[in-house]
């Protein structure tokens, strides 16, 4: 909490800069008349450059995706997000509202205006049944799951223990457990939001269904999510792990076509990845089984790699994923794009693996702190897809599309603009392969997971049939336009 006459100065200074970046007046003087008004809520206390809160506040899992924003709040209570709504209305402010800030796009989760940070929502409570969880959208996914062991449950989540509830469960939400249960947005059963025109409400199939399919894929769209209901499901040992493969890689492919081939087992689920740095790929297969032991033969060609290190056992649900953290450094940037892919043949395989490689080289010879490329294969069954209620996302048996996942990383900010273009170029090519082999189709039938795209992707590309519908609703419940004052993909 900083103090009255702390805050002033820092008004001050925030006016001050407003004068000398003509560029940006206008962002910034609604800013700072919006961060001024934060000042004077009893309640609220905005945090500035330079404050602990406000390091944390603007921070993100890819320093990239983080902007400097004028000042920063976490409120704790709807009402303080009412009151938000209402300064937000009255000064035209920029703004963002982030959960754990691991979207890989600037300008979602981040703003040049007001940053509203929802860390203080950490409440977690299991309905008396046990049947459900209501989760606060300030939590992540590692503590969610802690919560729920030693009850001898689990809802479908994150994969990755740091990624926040909130995002995920507002995007898509491939979770080791997709295969059996659905995506994390087919498992919601309401969701406490406040809308922008001001209104605090819970919704689900059976109140304000229109908007609760819409929060099914519309991320920040339809206003601040405060908590989700998720359904519970029994969980008990379970098997897997991770394996690394260095040389020759041919063996980790063919075992990953044999794989695909086979019909899916709905408990089980994997994921292999190319690791690509300077012209040199290794590999990384993460399995997961719903159960203590896996079927004989399903996962046996990974298992017996001979050039593979690593463990995978049976454990507990939270130690396979705490094992499982995507590890970041402090100066971590990254981003990534997704392609949608059908069947995942030994030719899609391999031209993965070639041009993660390759473009591992140009990003070496481009930039000057490029560190990794990966290129994600994850099989989930059409079954995975069956459990969709009409989300806002759309995804059914029809277009039962997996993700390739591209992903690159590095650390100097100047390294921003190629490697960003890299990352579209590697993406593009995949896409058009899968498109000639005839396991993707081109734009307008095929729909991205919002989760995994880049920010420059068409808002058709990612709601698609459902745009009518979810523009009429955003009109209704957003008279003052004031979701166009914060980043993503704006219907
Ligand atoms: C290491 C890593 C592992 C990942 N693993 C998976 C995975 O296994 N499965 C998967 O599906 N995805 C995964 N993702 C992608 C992840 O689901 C998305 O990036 C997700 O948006 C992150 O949620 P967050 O709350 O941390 O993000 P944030 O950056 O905080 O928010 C993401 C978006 O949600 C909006 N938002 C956040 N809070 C609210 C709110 N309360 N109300 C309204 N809108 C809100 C933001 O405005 C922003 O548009 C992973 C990402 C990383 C970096």
């Amino acid at each position: 909490m900083l103090s009255a006459r702390k805050w002033l100065l820092s008004i001050a200074s925030a006016a001050l800069l407003v004068s000398a970046t003509p560029a940006v007046d206008d962002r910034r003087s609604s800013a700072a008349a919006a961060c001024a008004r934060v000042g004077t809520k009893q309640e609220l206390s905005p945090a500035f450059a330079g404050s602990v809160q406000y390091e944390h506040d603007i921070s993100h899992w890819s320093n990239a995706s983080s902007l400097p924003s004028l000042c920063s709040v976490q409120p704790d209570s709807p009402q303080e997000i009412q009151q938000l709504f209402s300064i937000i209305k009255a000064t035209r402010t920029p703004w963002a509202v982030k959960g754990l800030g691991h979207c890989n796009n600037n300008n979602m989760s981040s703003t040049y205006g007001l940053q509203i940070d929802m860390s203080q929502f950490s409440q977690i409570a299991l309905s008396e049944d046990k049947k459900s969880l209501k989760v606060g959208t300030g939590l992540n996914w590692g503590q969610v799951y802690g919560y729920l062991a030693p009850h001898g449950l689990i809802v479908v989540g994150g994969r990755s223990p740091t990624v926040g509830a909130a995002g995920l469960l507002l995007s898509s939400g491939y979770a080791w457990l997709t295969n059996e249960y659905g995506f994390a947005i087919d498992n919601t059963l309401s969701a406490d939001i406040v809308l922008p025109n001001g209104t605090f409400t819970t919704v689900s199939e059976n109140h304000g269904a229109d908007i609760f399919r819409a929060l099914q894929g519309g991320l920040n769209n339809f206003g601040i999510v405060t908590s989700l209901t998720l359904k519970t499901f029994p969980i008990g040992q379970v098997w897997g792990g991770s394996l690394q493969v260095t040389g020759d890689l041919t063996a980790m492919i063919d075992a990953t076509v044999e794989y695909s081939a086979k019909p899916s087992v709905p408990q089980a689920t994997l994921a292999v990845e190319f690791l690509a740095v300077n012209g040199t790929a290794t590999g990384l297969i993460i399995m997961f089984y719903d159960g203590p032991t896996p079927p004989p033969g399903l996962f046996d060609a990974f298992v017996n790699l001979p050039n593979a290190t690593g463990s995978v056992k049976t454990q507990s649900f939270i130690d396979f994923v705490q094992a499982g953290e995507v590890a970041a450094a402090p100066n971590n940037r990254a981003t990534w794009y997704s392609a949608p892919i059908l069947n995942w043949t030994r030719e899609i395989i391999e031209y993965i693996g070639e041009q993660a490689v390759e473009t591992s080289i140009k990003v070496a010879q481009q930039s000057k702190s490029g560190t990794l490329v990966s290129g994600n294969i994850e099989p989930f069954g059409t079954q995975a897809y069956s459990f969709s209620r009409g989300s806002a996302w759309p995804h059914d048996t029809a277009h039962p599309y997996n993700t390739f996942n591209g992903l690159v990383m590095w650390t100097d900010p100047q390294d921003d603009k190629i490697l960003f273009d890299l990352t579209i170029e590697y993406h593009t090519k995949i896409w058009q392969k899968a498109i000639e082999l005839g396991i993707s189709r081109p734009k307008g039938e095929v729909f991205f997971p919002p989760n995994y795209s880049q920010g420059i992707t068409p808002v058709e590309q990612i709601y698609g049939p459902n745009l009518g519908w979810l523009r009429t609703l955003k009109k209704k419940i957003d008279p003052w336009n004031l979701i166009s004052l914060t980043g993503g993909f704006k219907i």
